[in-house]
């Protein structure tokens, strides 16, 4: 690995622009559960359904309070970013990485202190109003519904939505055509704890235009194969190897 990660160094420290993608092996790594897979909440503890845009309209009381019970699952009071995220929010912070985009909705890239940050599913921090958009502090609209006081409304008098991309729900699409931008535009990307599955991110490595292509992941993608760099490792170990390989000790 010690060969593959120098090279990969070197390819970072010469390009013009070098964007990683994030996915779920970042969360887990944090002790956020997944929601897909073997070990997945969806199906076993939380029926996806409960999560989707038309039971929000319908049923917001009934929702919120699901929501509440998933929050408390998924950002625990003490859920803190790992080394994975603080590898490349020093990398950016180097000059040898451009972006983060990422699946996952925890804000522990922002927590980490990556600046430039695509968040394609949203974040499960904060929370919108479903008729104006006015953003608030998802500990609020928590607190207020753990209280029996839900569901959280807006002085419009509309109602608080998790600021997420709910099932039925299409992703930002301002959002998603930055994401393809800075992949059509980098050097070097660096899939990390994403088995590639869920669409958009399933698409964006495709989007690269002759950039080189480093997956770190335990499980193969479909891009695997057509990588250069193939770290089957984990990503709290590959990421921070990686930034001292780029920015020295
Ligand atoms: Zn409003």
């Amino acid at each position: 690995m010690d060969d593959a990660l120098a090279a990969l160094a070197d390819d970072l420290r010469a390009a013009d622009s070098a964007v990683a993608l994030t996915g779920a092996g970042l969360s887990t790594a944090s002790g956020i559960p997944s929601f897909r897979g073997e070990d997945g909440i969806w199906g076993e503890e939380f029926d996806p359904q409960s999560f989707h845009l038309r039971r929000f309209r319908r049923d917001p009381e009934g929702f919120w309070t699901d929501r509440v019970r998933l929050q408390e699952r998924m950002l625990p009071d003490d859920v803190a970013p790992n080394a994975g995220h603080e590898a490349l929010a020093r990398l950016e912070r180097e000059g040898s990485l451009t972006a983060v985009i990422t699946q996952n909705t925890d804000g522990l890239h922002a927590t980490a202190g990556t600046e430039r940050l695509i968040e394609l599913h949203g974040n499960a921090r904060r929370v919108v109003c479903d008729d104006c958009g006015t953003r608030r502090d998802a500990e609020w609209a928590v607190a207020l519904v753990a209280d029996g006081d839900g569901p959280p409304t807006c002085e419009c008098g509309g109602i608080y939505k998790p600021d997420v991309v709910l099932f039925g729900e299409d992703l930002d699409p301002a959002a998603l055509s930055t994401a393809r931008e800075l992949v059509a535009d980098s050097d070097v990307l660096v899939v990390a704890g994403s088995s590639l599955q869920v669409q958009p991110a399933a698409s964006l490595p495709a989007q690269r235009d002759g950039a080189t292509l480093a997956v770190v992941n335990y499980e193969l993608t479909p891009f695997t194969a057509s990588a250069e760099y193939d770290f089957r490792a984990d990503v709290t170990e590959v990421l921070p190897a990686l930034a001292q390989a780029v920015c020295g000790e």
